[in-house]
């Protein structure tokens, strides 16, 4: 387990593989659905994928699905492509394939490494490194983080990914920044992510949105549909 996972939270089972490879093509079509014109599409994917490596599973992730959506954009002709992670875990399998590479911008709004899962990735000072250096940004929060700071963070994301001139933005959309979610420690409301997809919506870039975290079950469905509908 110790060779293929970083932790011990990622079962692998008969039914794994099936699962994680329906889900990579899940945020293919897509990504396809978007390099074929459309505006956004948003991939239903679990489970989520953004704490997965080229070569590792872990946080229930085996198959990291916002990392493929942005790697089919380049390979289709997209010459720079952004990622923005506004899950509430930092996305460390994402930042990790990406690090070395100044094709892809990788932005993350998250908990602080300092407190929380994953713990030993997230942190302000990671940049990037070599040809990537300057295009990773985190953007760790306290606990009990509201929409005003969360938003305000996610202005200052949006600008780096402005300044970096993306073809097309794959958001890592996870809801377990809600309120009331079993594993988590901010503070936003239902509503509040209609107003952050509201943000990101005005950049107008083609976007595809995939589904990372949440963990609060009876409110996902309410958290997701209020993301949409201001999106
Ligand atoms: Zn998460």
């Amino acid at each position: 387990m110790g060779r293929y996972s970083f932790d011990a939270t990622t079962p692998i089972t008969a039914e794994s593989w099936g699962a994680a490879y329906a889900n990579a093509q899940t945020a293919l079509s897509a990504t396809q659905a978007v390099l074929g014109g459309d505006p956004a599409a948003f991939a239903l994917c679990r489970p989520p994928g953004h704490h997965a490596g080229r070569d590792y599973c872990g946080g229930y992730c085996y198959l990291n699905v916002a990392a493929i959506a942005a790697q089919r954009a380049r390979d289709a002709g997209v010459e720079r492509v952004a990622i923005l992670d506004i899950d509430y875990h930092h996305g460390n399998g994402t930042q990790d394939i990406f690090y070395e590479r100044g094709d892809i911008f990788y932005a993350s709004l998250h908990a602080d490494p300092a407190t929380d899962y994953p713990f030993y990735w997230g942190h302000a000072d990671e940049v990037g490194a070599g040809q990537g250096r300057g295009t990773t940004r985190n953007w760790p929060l306290p606990h009990g983080t509201k929409l005003e700071p969360f938003r305000a963070a996610q202005v200052q994301a949006l600008e780096a990914i402005a300044a970096f001139g993306p073809g097309l933005l794959v958001v890592s959309f996870g809801a377990d920044t809600w309120d009331g979610d079993p594993i988590s420690n901010f503070a936003l409301k239902t509503g509040d992510y209609a107003v952050l997809a509201a943000d990101i919506a005005a950049c107008d870039w083609p976007t595809v949105i995939v589904m990372e975290g949440g963990y609060a079950i009876d409110a996902l469905g309410h958290n997701v549909a209020s993301f949409l509908s201001g999106f």
